[in-house]
């Protein structure tokens, strides 16, 4: 207590003494108490500091690796250059951020609408084909058209193996979901869908995370169609500028090609409308009462190779290459190839004519000196010593070859103008196998080879040429004998349903793989064997093949080198001559 308190309490009363120090003492409580309070308050502040900094410290980890994803995203979306690489790559990374159970991403172009699917666990798939269909609801909305008309490609990605599902939680249906749009140019070109089985599943941040993601998706998607629009306008300039007639229909029937080639070769007018199935008859490929993508579809693993001719001012002749465009399993439709052979098929025309021409004119001098050299042989006009025979006999055999050559040059050139005529007639056909067989039989023991012949009993008729037949089955036997020095030749009939199956097997040098779509093209000879044999022209199994053709069979080898070959043919199986 101060001095001059002191004094002026000397002063007091013992009355007023008393009074003031419970006042005093009152006062001190007071204090007391007040200091007691500011102190309980302090602790909660500094318990509250505590709690705010540990929250934010949870806050910027979570935050950073929000942004890691981010910048791992905005990254990745950079190099990009396949937009399903893209969604694929974004729905990856959003798993790691946003707990969703089921993730679904929609982008459209003019042909088709393309969905990728995450499905987070075991259990989301069940609601895979629910969520395409309100992203398709959800798109067609927002873009105002309608989705579900077109073509729908899904594809569902795999499971993260190491993902488990919470325990607890009820898969029984989707309880929250947002849809965020792609939007590029103030058009919705698709749609992002985050579905969860929980409720309240997402937070606001979250959403916000994913709008940031999508805003950066758009960019990227809008980059990979400038690029993408850029190629293809590359790609159509040169389609546009090519010399051959080029054109693409997709599996749904609709033109997605049509340079301006094919256009004239096929003599459409400049302007008018050209439909599929305008188009598919003009090409001859196209049948009353079928359904154009039952036909495209058809194509599918059975290319077509053919001549057509249309009626322009003069006739053209196209090859016209007819081929199927699959992306993996995928149909995507059919290709087309024109090439406008008419002037080719003029200098063809004037090639075999000349032949034919020079080939008549050899054969009559030919078979006059035949003539003269077989009575000089015949030693009508005198006789001839031995060494002079000998020499004739030369000259006969080479007369006998240039004859033989000149006789296919002359058929070649007949099959290929389409002057070839057949003398068809029923006949059987293993009997005349049989005859035909036997007589190599000698030839084939000379060179020490088995000849041998595997017919079904019952007579087969085939309503053919039967020299032309003769010719063909001669041609393969001789082959067959000229190429294999030792083993076996079997000359085979099959009968099938619709037609017969004939084929001629030998063990000699085999064709390579490289050699075998080679074999009947005119004048081909591969691997010729030192004293196999009179040297061939080359010619007679394009002959061969010639005249199956003419008689709507199929010829063909099945080889392997060095171990042999075996040529195949059919001939249709007919008992009338309608056919
Ligand atoms: P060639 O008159 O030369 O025999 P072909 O048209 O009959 O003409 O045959 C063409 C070529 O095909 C032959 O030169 C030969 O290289 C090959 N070839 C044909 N038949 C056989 C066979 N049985 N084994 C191996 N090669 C063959």
């Amino acid at each position: 207590m101060k001095e001059e308190t002191q004094e002026e309490m000397m002063k007091l009363t013992p009355e007023q003494r008393n009074k003031a120090m419970i006042s005093l003492l009152e006062d001190m409580d007071d204090s007391n108490q007040k200091l007691e309070r500011k102190r309980g308050e302090l602790e909660k502040a500094k318990a509250e500091l505590e709690a705010f900094s540990t929250g934010l410290e949870e806050k910027v980890k979570n935050r950073t690796f929000e942004l890691s994803v981010l910048y791992e995203v905005s990254n990745a979306i950079s190099y990009t250059l396949d937009y399903q690489q893209l969604l694929k790559l974004i729905m990856e990374s959003l798993f790691k951020i946003v707990d969703y159970d089921i993730c679904a991403s929609l982008l459209f172009d003019v042909c088709a609408v393309n969905i990728i699917l995450k499905p987070a666990n075991a259990e989301s798939f069940k609601f895979i084909e629910e969520l395409k269909k309100t992203l398709i609801d959800c798109t067609s909305m927002l873009a105002c058209n309608n989705f579900h008309s077109r073509s729908v490609n899904a594809f569902v990605l795999p499971l993260d193996s190491n993902v488990k599902p919470e325990e607890g939680r009820c898969f029984d249906q989707l309880r929250s979901f947002f849809n965020v749009p792609f939007i590029v140019n103030a058009k919705v070109v698709g749609m992002i869908n985050i579905s969860s089985c929980r409720e309240n599943a997402f937070s606001e941040e979250k959403i916000k995370l994913v709008y940031a993601i999508a805003a950066q998706t758009a960019n990227a998607i809008e980059r990979l169609r400038s690029v993408v629009d850029a190629e293809k306008t590359k790609m159509e300039s040169m389609v546009e500028s090519m010399a051959e007639g080029i054109i693409m229909i997709d599996e749904r029937g609709d033109i997605v090609v049509l340079n301006p080639q094919a256009r004239s070769m096929l003599a459409f007018e400049e302007q008018a409308e050209i439909t599929t199935r305008k188009l598919l008859d003009k090409l001859q490929i196209m049948r009353q009462g079928i359904d154009i993508v039952e036909r495209l579809a058809s194509l599918k693993n059975h290319p077509v190779v053919k001549e057509i001719s249309v009626q322009q001012e003069e006739n053209r002749i196209l090859h016209c290459e007819i081929t199927s465009v699959s992306k993996g399993e995928k149909f995507l439709g059919i290709c087309i190839y024109l090439r406008d052979i008419t002037r080719e098929k003029e200098v063809e025309g004037m090639k075999t004519e000349f032949i034919t021409t020079v080939s008549h004119e050899l054969r009559t001098p030919l078979s006059i000196t035949r003539e003269g050299i077989s009575l000089v042989q015949d030693e009508i006009p005198g006789r001839i010593n031995e060494k002079q025979k000998e020499i004739l006999a030369t000259a006969m055999e080479n007369i006998d070859r240039l004859a033989r050559i000149i006789n296919n040059l002359l058929d070649i050139s007949k099959i290929e103008a389409g002057k070839a005529e057949l003398k068809r007639s029923l006949n059987n056909i293993t009997s005349l196998v049989k005859k035909i067989v036997s007589s190599f039989a000698s030839m084939a023991e000379k060179r020490g080879l088995e000849l041998r012949m595997s017919l079904p009993e019952e007579r087969i008729d085939v309503y053919a040429d039967a020299d032309r037949i003769v010719q063909v089955l001669t041609n393969l036997i001789n082959n067959a004998l000229k190429f294999t020095k030792e083993g076996i030749i079997e000359v085979s009939i099959r009968k099938k349903e619709k037609e017969v199956e004939c084929s001629v097997a030998d063990t000699g040098i085999g064709i390579s793989k490289d050699d075998i779509p080679k074999v009947f093209s005119k004048f081909q000879q591969f691997s010729r064997v030192e004293g196999a044999g009179e040297k061939g022209t080359g010619l007679g199994l394009s002959i061969a093949k010639g005249i199956v053709e003419m008689h709507q069979g199929k010829i063909w080898v099945e080889s392997k080198f060095g171990k042999g070959s075996r040529f195949f043919f059919t001939l249709p199986r007919e008992t009338n001559g309608e056919g």
